[in-house]
């Protein structure tokens, strides 16, 4: 499988940290991941080996796919596997790669790809 029309969202991640240093958004605001995205984190998550930038403990990389060819699955996080084996069914769809830290609720949507089969 591949990416493409992948999206970098790295810019608006460090615009909210630097908001976050000046004031002038609160913490609350910016970690307020739900109880849906920490129990993805958990559960389907892996180790970033990068801290949080809020609070330093260890973030966890989630993915979360969307499309229509996904029927219910659309909408769900996914392991990485998982992802390989939707694309080889020849699905296409759109992943979006989340970081979450468990331990202060800092969530951010870092890319997003779509995902072909590579033929
Ligand atoms: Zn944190």
């Amino acid at each position: 499988m591949a990416y493409r029309n992948e999206v970098s969202y790295e810019w608006e991640r460090a615009q909210h940290l630097r908001e976050l240093r000046a004031g002038k958004v609160t913490r609350e605001e910016l970690c307020d991941a739900d109880f849906l995205l920490r129990a993805a984190a958990e559960h389907h998550g892996v180790d970033m080996q990068k801290p949080c930038p809020v609070c330093g403990e260890e973030l966890r990389l989630t993915r979360w796919v969307y499309g229509d060819s996904l029927k219910r699955r659309a909408g769900s996080a996914r392991s990485a596997a998982e992802i390989a084996e939707m694309a080889a069914e020849g699905l296409e769809f759109t992943v979006h790669f989340v970081e979450v830290c468990p331990a202060c609720r800092w969530n951010h949507l870092l890319r997003a790809a779509t995902v072909y089969a590579r033929r």
